[in-house]
């Protein structure tokens, strides 16, 4: 295994949760483990169903309302599978209404964000795995912060069931269906990796077990932990996987993002190429033009490269402008540079496009989910 011979002082070694995780949750179990709490309970086996038909199908996360089962019935739930897990702080609208960013506090008092971004033809959500991440790339904010712990697979399921109750309520324009959710809010969610990998599953499968979103409208964004990479392929899932490569030499990306100096370019593109066979899903790859940093011709030749030799026609390549965050020299590309640095990526036969960039004004765009509330 590459790396193993070395030792380097990369973020993973910050990566051990600080906080314990919060009470069991009914979207933390999966068919098995429902049916087992309920039994637990002394509940009949059919309240298991009933009670995620609610949860999942319905978008009810209070017992309370759920009218269906017998007071006695709610209040035992409410207690061993129903702990509040997200509050509200706040909820920040702009574009127009299409962007929501939502502050949400955990019951130990721990800050997370998601953001719900509505489409003509679709609604994307982009919600957080982490408390924090331990990554500590440099043009990040949520990087900056570091890692407060780790998110369970309810908490960062249940951000979720909430954007789909928006979109299904008409809270947010007309009322519409939640389509897609990206991992790409706070945390690296491949560092949390059977929490998120439960938590795909409740997203994808069908009620009663799950809140039925397409596999293939997730995506997973990670900063390339290899092996994981490699586990994920495995797991039978049809999920996009993002990589957040922002440069195609070790050199700067070293630098750029930290965990290279564990896990190389080639480890990464080679982890991704095997994602692409085990899964027949094109990769994404996720690159910040940062200006005079990694927006160089000779950059976009390089990437496109790697890109082709590695991955063929299974890669697209979506270039974000670098959403500067305070306090940093760092800015965004030139348009021109952009334009030529996509020209010369489409020349190697890899696809590319720029990102279109939404919350901006509400700090919600790429890296500033970091919540300021304290
Ligand atoms: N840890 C995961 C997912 C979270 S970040 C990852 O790194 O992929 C989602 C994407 O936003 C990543 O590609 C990340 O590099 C990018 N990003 C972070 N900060 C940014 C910034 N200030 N401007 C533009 N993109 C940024």
């Amino acid at each position: 295994m590459a790396g193993s011979s070395q030792v380097i002082p990369v973020p993973l070694v910050f990566n051990a949760p600080r906080r314990g995780l919060p009470p069991r949750h009914l979207a933390d179990l999966d068919e098995e483990g429902r049916k087992a709490a309920v039994k637990e309970l002394g509940l009949p086996a059919f309240r298991a169903d009933q009670i995620a038909r609610q949860y999942y199908g319905r978008l009810v996360a209070d017992p309370e309302l759920m009218t269906d089962l017998p007071a006695a019935v709610r209040e035992k739930i409410a207690e061993s599978l129903f702990p509040k897990l997200l509050t509200t702080v706040r909820d920040i609208s702009c574009d127009a209404g299409t962007t929501r960013k939502s502050l949400w506090k955990a019951n130990d008092g721990t800050l997370l964000e998601s953001v719900l971004m509505r489409y003509p033809d679709r609604a994307t959500l982009c919600i957080s795995s982490q408390a924090g991440c331990g990554m500590a790339c440099p043009f990040c904010a949520t990087g900056q912060a570091g890692l407060t712990r780790n998110l369970s697979t309810a908490e960062i399921v249940d951000q979720v069931r909430s954007a789909a109750a928006v979109m299904r309520d008409g809270q947010m324009g007309e009322p519409g269906r939640l389509s897609n959710v990206v991992f790409m809010g706070m945390g690296e969610p491949l560092a949390n990796y059977k929490r998120v990998v439960a938590a795909v599953r409740r997203i994808t499968e069908p009620a009663p077990n799950g809140l039925g979103l397409s596999q293939r409208n997730v995506t997973v964004s990670t900063v390339g932990l290899a092996p994981a990479i490699r586990k994920l392929a495995d797991e039978g899932l049809s999920v996009t996987l993002a990589v957040s490569l922002h440069t195609p030499d070790d050199e700067l990306r070293n630098t750029l993002v930290p965990v290279n100096n564990r896990w190389t370019v080639a480890e990464v593109l080679d982890a991704a190429r095997y994602y692409a066979d085990q899964t027949g899903r094109r990769v994404s790859i996720e690159y910040a033009m940062i200006r005079d940093v990694n927006d160089q011709p000779w950059r976009a030749d390089l990437l496109g490269k790697k890109l082709h030799k590695a991955l063929g026609s299974r890669v697209h390549v979506n270039l974000i402008p670098l959403n500067p965050t305070p306090g940093s020299e760092w800015d965004a590309s030139p348009k021109p540079v952009e334009r030529e640095f996509v020209r010369r990526v489409l020349a190697q036969g890899v696809s590319c496009t720029v990102r279109d960039t939404r919350g901006q004004e509400i700090a919600a765009a790429c890296g500033q989910l970091a919540a300021q509330e304290s």
